[in-house]
């Protein structure tokens, strides 16, 4: 069996080291010159920074690929500092622990007491969105001050616009969250479980599906987008770029537009409903300040009169010298990756400035116009996306967007390639 992979972002890249692992021939396509797809660091000034992904958790499967690929001196565990969000005038530090929820400053003394009742909230309902959930099952400070903003400002979308079913009930699904929230969390906080730690490397988080490239390098094909998928006699002919190449199964990992295109003729019907699914876009403008901050980042509550989503702290989460990178656009202002880059730097190191009392200087603008799924009422049409006989989708819209997710993803379609083959 020949497997094709089109992408060769982590999730492509994944996919194939794991064949491989498994002794089935695989062959990867990468449209761009560079591995990594969102993931991608690079140099400015001497500084590393990230221009997608800024970390990841360093869940089992993470962990084993830095293994295998011998990353491990490379490794740089995130600090453990505490994460905020911007509300009522001020940055404001986000409970993480019993402790700091009861004396946190976020939410008011009887909406802390609300919390108490979810667990005879009952869980999702039809038709529910994040906001609605949350609101319902935890009230509506918290919903709206602690959870929302956390939540929908991974994605850059409003939790008004994301329905339970394709956004948060999979999250919690994946997290093995039945029923209450609250009693999930008292258990593992109980049995001492602890999240794996958060990480990057030295020259920051394009080392990863860098290195898999390398690893892999003869059948890593970059600059070699796939233009067109046909069925034949026993498997599918790839027109590529350079080339055309015949596959027995196929495991397409592009994002959705893309594969509507490859998917026009073999699965119209699919090919339109993947069309129907939005991707907020986004702006990473990085900052550069001598702000001495000690943190993770923040969050943007959304009702506040700022365009800035939310910004990492890199300086002090990663120790990388003075730099800070700000989110701005998603869907409350997907405009913004039309905007001139000094139209964003303006606004990024004002309200920097403004959030953090700190001034600071752009380093870089970066456009992301499909930057994350957005998760909202357009991802309905999931329902009507069937992969056609003989091809695996293993993507954000298979499972969850980021890395410890794609990763655990590419290793199961990988796993279940090789079972049956
Ligand atoms: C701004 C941002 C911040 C994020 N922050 C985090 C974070 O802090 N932690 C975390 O864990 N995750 C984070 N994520 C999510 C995580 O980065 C993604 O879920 C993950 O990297 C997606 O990988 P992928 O391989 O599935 O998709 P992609 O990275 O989109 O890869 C798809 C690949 O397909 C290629 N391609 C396109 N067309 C063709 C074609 N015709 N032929 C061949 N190849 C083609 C593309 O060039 C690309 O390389 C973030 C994402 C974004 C956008």
């Amino acid at each position: 069996m020949r497997v094709g992979i089109v992408g060769g972002g982590i999730t492509g890249l994944a996919t194939h080291h794991y064949l491989r692992e498994r002794g089935v021939e695989s062959v990867v396509f990468e449209a761009d010159d560079r591995p990594g797809g969102v993931i991608r660091s690079d140099r400015i000034e001497g500084r590393v920074l990230d221009f997608g992904p800024q970390r990841t958790r360093l869940t089992p499967s993470v962990a084993g690929l830095v293994e295998d690929l011998g990353l491990g001196d490379e490794l740089r565990e995130a600090a453990d500092v505490p994460l905020y969000v911007y509300h009522h005038g001020r940055l404001r530090r986000v409970p993480q622990t019993p402790r700091e929820a009861v004396t946190t400053d976020l939410i008011s003394w009887p909406a802390k007491l609300r919390v108490l009742l979810e667990p005879l909230t009952g869980p999702a309902r039809e038709g529910e969105t994040v906001e609605e959930f949350l609101t319902r099952t935890f009230g509506s400070e918290v919903a709206r001050y602690y959870f929302g903003p956390l939540y929908g400002g991974l994605y850059g979308s409003h939790p008004d616009e994301m329905p339970m079913e394709h956004s948060l009930s999979r999250a919690l699904d994946s997290a093995g969250i039945e029923g209450s929230v609250l009693l999930s969390v008292a258990k593992k906080v109980l049995r001492g479980r602890e999240a794996p730690p958060v990480a990057s490397f030295g020259d920051g988080l394009g080392r990863l599906p860098e290195a898999l490239a390398e690893a892999h390098a003869p059948r890593v094909r970059l600059g070699e987008p796939v233009q067109s998928v046909e069925r034949d006699a026993a498997g599918f002919a790839l027109e590529t770029s350079d080339d055309e190449v015949r596959v027995d199964r196929l495991v397409v990992t592009t994002p959705a537009d893309v594969t509507a295109d490859l998917f026009a003729d073999l699965a119209p019907d699919t090919a339109s409903a993947l069309r129907e699914l939005n991707y907020n876009p986004q702006v990473l403008v990085h900052l550069c300040a001598d702000a001495d901050l000690t943190g993770a980042g923040y969050q943007v509550q959304y009702d506040e009169d700022f365009r800035t989503l939310g910004a990492t702290w890199n300086a002090s989460l990663l120790d990388r010298d003075g730099v800070y990178t700000c989110y701005l656009g998603g869907s409350r202002n997907p405009a913004m990756v039309e905007w001139s880059d000094d139209r964003l730097e303006s606004v990024a190191s004002e309200e920097f400035e403004a959030i953090t009392g700190h001034p600071a200087r752009a380093l870089s603008v970066h456009r992301l116009p499909r930057g994350m799924p957005a998760y909202d009422r357009s991802w309905t049409a999931l329902d009507r996306i069937d992969a056609p006989e003989g091809v695996d989708l293993c993507t954000n819209y298979t499972a969850r967007a980021g890395i410890p997710g794609r990763v655990r993803e590419a290793k199961a379609v990988a796993d279940r390639l090789a079972d049956a083959g």
